[in-house]
């Protein structure tokens, strides 16, 4: 983005985890008096049915946006993954298509969709980079995810090669902050530690199961540190060629230190217990932010233990209007 020069962007699945969090960081831009020439708008599936190529297309006619960050996408925990891969390709396919078809029918001038570290080959060398992602096929749980969301990379090359467009993408690893999805069924790992612990505490019980052994390694990132990193991807990252968001490595933590840290958080006096008859799923996922330190060398990530005390304190005081 050239700095003096009016955008409109476009957020998609802007109602949502990493959506509210740009929200977020952009209000705070806005009240610095940082961002006076961009005008941000977040749409949910309300506004448009992104599976829909005529309501794509209403949204980009109404809005006219000059850049999109595309995040609107089928989600869903390995459960439901596992039952529907069907739909999960097909409805993120359609979204994927009519995004980025639209995104050049209105000479969008740049647009940054969301690709997730979980989508990397099934098996492979650690740590994950961005040269990996087609390197093999997926875990067969979620394949119909992962192949939708590859094929954004393929989009995104092939609007370039063929129209030159600027469409890239992201690899965040695992996400968890406000506005995230607690519902007990779709969750992933920390909102639903966050959420059954409360469950928990307002029964009084003594001691909290975790599934698995809680000694699997994993790396997350605080949502208001990932819409930080994509808004600076935005308007400083001109390439096609994807970039991993991720924390550091060396950050990467054992679910067990996580459930602790919650526990903590919450002020849970009970005891914590693993349930070893449960799957583990991957021992680790690492990957590598080897790039981004390079292009952005001074971002500093938010101490994990202060991201989860601020996500559980979030939690406690939105719960009735939580998705839960
Ligand atoms: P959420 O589930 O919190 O939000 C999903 C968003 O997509 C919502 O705004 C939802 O709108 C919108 N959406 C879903 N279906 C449609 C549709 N048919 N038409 C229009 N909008 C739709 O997801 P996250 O914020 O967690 O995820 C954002 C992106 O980040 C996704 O692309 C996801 O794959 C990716 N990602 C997430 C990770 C994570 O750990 N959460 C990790 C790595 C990548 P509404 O709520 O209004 O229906």
């Amino acid at each position: 983005m050239m700095s003096g020069e009016k955008s409109v962007i476009l957020v998609t699945g802007g109602t949502g985890l990493v959506g509210q969090a740009i929200k977020t960081v952009i209000e705070e831009e806005k009240q610095q008096q940082k961002s006076n020439n961009e005008t941000w708008i977040f749409c949910g599936s309300k506004e448009a049915d992104l599976r829909d190529k005529a309501q794509t297309e209403a949204l980009f006619e109404k809005h006219k946006p000059t850049h999109v960050i595309h995040l609107a996408a089928m989600v869903g925990g390995l459960f439901h993954n596992m039952a529907h891969n069907l739909d999960f390709f097909r409805e993120n396919m359609a979204i994927n298509d009519n995004v980025l078809n639209a995104s050049y029918k209105h000479n969008v001038k740049k647009v940054v969709s969301c690709l997730s570290t979980c989508i990397f080959p099934d098996k492979t060398t650690y740590p994950i980079d961005e040269t990996m992602v087609h390197n093999g096929p997926p875990h067969t749980s979620n394949y119909g995810y992962s192949y939708a969301k590859r094929m954004i990379d393929i989009l995104n090359r092939g609007y370039h090669e063929t129209h030159g467009c600027t469409y890239t993408s992201v690899i965040p690893c695992n996400v968890f902050g406000p506005h995230d999805n607690y519902n007990l069924q779709a969750s992933h790992v920390i909102p639903a530690l966050i959420r059954r612990m409360d469950d928990a505490m307002q029964k009084g019980d003594s001691t909290f199961t975790v599934m698995g052994s809680g000694k699997p390694l994993r790396q997350f990132i605080y949502s208001l540190d990932l819409a930080r990193l994509f808004i600076w991807v935005l308007r400083n990252y001109n390439s096609v060629e994807p970039i991993v968001l991720s924390v550091d490595e060396e950050d990467e933590v054992t679910i067990s230190t996580v459930a602790e840290m919650i526990k903590k958080a919450h002020n849970y006096p009970g005891e914590i217990v693993y349930d070893t008859t449960k799957a583990d799923g991957q021992y680790k996922k690492t990957a590598s932010n080897k790039k981004l330190r390079s292009l952005y060398k001074d971002f500093k990530f938010t101490p994990f233990e202060t991201a989860i005390h601020d996500t559980v304190a979030w939690f406690k005081q939105n719960r009735d209007h939580a998705r839960l």
